[in-house]
């Protein structure tokens, strides 16, 4: 172990951002009873380290100095407030090569998608630390001789409980903003991709983040998940996962009626229709569907492609696909690196698998899977009863659907449980527009498969989840409503 040890250390230009300790009441600490959980590279499946498997005690004891620290810092000024986010900012940009390589390491995805989400990361930490100076509440009009104002307080302590598949941006999506407004947090990651979020606390703890107003605990995450969600300190969970999971953590936040924001799984629809820029589409779709090896929730699960125009974006897409090269993610050649653990690749597989047997016929390279890493997959002539288009594959593989009318395509499109993102691809702005309303989900990405940014807000509806991270209404999340009625 040590020597693998002293080689992640030795990629990092401050190998300090390498903790292998949980950050507790802002002390760097291991589990009471110092036992680790492994972490691999998922590229060769080697040990790049380990971390402490927290116990419930510790979960109790980040609780318990959330709740003073969070007391003297929503005391604090918001241009104080403001000033600690700024300087956590700057410090996220000044390692940002040392954070994405930590994040390629535990994560997989190639070193220039981790400097992008660095990058992404750290926007919500400049947003919303600038957002902290502009809270406010309101004031109702006179209504005779009575008069409401409306406050705005923190919530007061909070948890996050993390994903594996943007280890950096869905822990400052959260932080952020519950620090902004004045909360704490304690943050439960991934255990396969803690290391990313222990970074960010180290950055945190430079920048004057109040010790025990943001802890990072590691471990098993059944135990550490429910010394959260029985704690009636904690008064609000946001979640990032499964929908399964988070059903389950719904339930178990009942008997606190703890806040919740939720960003679920998505299956989301991406339309192709006979006026669009085909080359636009085509490159819509390539970067929603094979980003992060096509590991994340808003991407593209299923392409309908209009009938006139779906022989050519077929063969566009297969030529764009030719020559991609897929591997380690440290190696800069590589565009899309490996999947995050063998049920992954299992569940890539058995999409595949399934979709041919029904009569679906791979366009370009066939099915080729090297250990973690798979060749993307075109899929043409998916059948609608394939379990590719009704499941979410969170692989890089892209089925094609054949459709007729407008009409068609959106009842198809919104056959679905889910309800987080889907895409649209005319040149027709009255259509565009009314496909867009008519979708079932949270986002639409017109002409564009990008749809994520600081200031906008994201999440879903349906079993997609619940609220909003980003923009202003993420940052909502974290304030609750006060109403004053005075009497004259
Ligand atoms: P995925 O299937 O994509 O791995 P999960 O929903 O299983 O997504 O995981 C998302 C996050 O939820 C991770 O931090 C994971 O450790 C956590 N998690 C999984 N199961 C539980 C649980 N029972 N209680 C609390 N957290 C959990």
């Amino acid at each position: 172990m040590k020597l693998v040890l002293e080689c992640v250390s030795q990629m990092l230009n401050d190998p300090k951002l390498f903790c292998q300790k949980a950050y507790i009441s802002g002390e760097w600490v291991d589990a009471s009873d110092d036992q680790v959980i492994l972490v691999n590279n998922p590229f060769d499946e080697s040990i790049i380290g380990s971390v402490p498997a927290c116990k419930a005690i510790q979960v109790n004891d980040a609780i318990e100095s959330a709740q003073s620290a969070q007391q003297d810092w929503a005391r604090m000024s918001s241009i104080a407030r403001s000033d600690v986010l700024a300087a956590w900012y700057e410090l996220i940009c000044q390692n940002q090569d040392d954070l994405a390589r930590i994040m390629t390491l535990e994560q997989g995805k190639p070193l220039h998608e981790a400097l992008s989400e660095i990058h992404y990361a750290a926007s919500f930490v400049r947003w919303y630390g600038e957002e902290a100076r502009r809270l406010s509440g309101h004031v109702m009009q006179p209504d005779g001789d009575h008069r409401v104002v409306v406050l705005k307080e923190a919530v007061g302590v909070t948890a996050a409980i993390t994903p594996w598949n943007f280890p950096s941006a869905m822990v400052t999506r959260k932080v952020a903003p519950a620090l902004a407004a004045g909360c704490a947090m304690i943050v439960k990651p991934s255990e396969l991709t803690p290391f990313s979020a222990l970074a960010l606390a180290a950055l945190a703890e430079r920048a004057g983040v109040p010790p025990g107003l943001f802890s990072v605990v590691t471990g098993d995450a059944r135990e550490i998940g429910e010394g959260l969600l029985k704690s009636s300190i904690v008064r609000k969970l946001s979640f990032t996962g499964s929908t399964a999971i988070g059903k389950y953590l719904m339930a178990q936040s009942a008997d606190t009626v703890k806040r919740l924001t939720l960003e679920l799984g998505g299956n989301a629809p991406l339309v192709v229709f006979n006026d669009a820029d085909l080359d636009v589409a085509v490159d819509g779709i390539i970067a929603s569907k094979f980003r992060n090896a096509g590991q994340t929730c808003v991407c593209t699960n299923r392409a309908y492609v209009q009938s006139e125009v779906y022989d050519e974006v077929c063969l566009k897409i297969a030529k764009k696909l030719e020559g991609i090269i897929v591997g380690n993610g440290l190696d800069p050649a590589v565009a899309i690196g490996p999947l995050i653990n063998d049920m992954a690749v299992s569940k890539v597989k058995s999409h595949v698998e399934d979709a041919l047997s029904r009569g679906a016929r791979i366009v370009g390279d066939e099915l080729t899977i090297n250990g973690r890493v798979i060749l993307p997959v075109l899929l043409a002539d998916v059948p609608s009863d394939a379990l590719i288009a009704t499941e979410e594959t969170f692989g890089p593989v892209l089925p094609l659907f054949r459709f007729e009318t407008e009409q068609e395509v959106i009842q198809l499109a919104n056959a679905t449980p889910f309800g987080l993102a889907g895409y649209v691809f005319s040149r027709d702005v009255s259509r565009a527009w009314r496909v867009s309303e008519a979708f079932e989900c949270g986002m639409v990405g017109i002409n564009t498969g990008a749809i994520s940014m600081a200031s906008a807000p994201f999440g879903g509806i349906k079993h997609s989840g619940l609220g909003r991270e980003g923009g202003s209404a993420g940052i909502e999340e974290y304030l609750e409503m006060k109403t004053l009625h005075f009497h004259l």
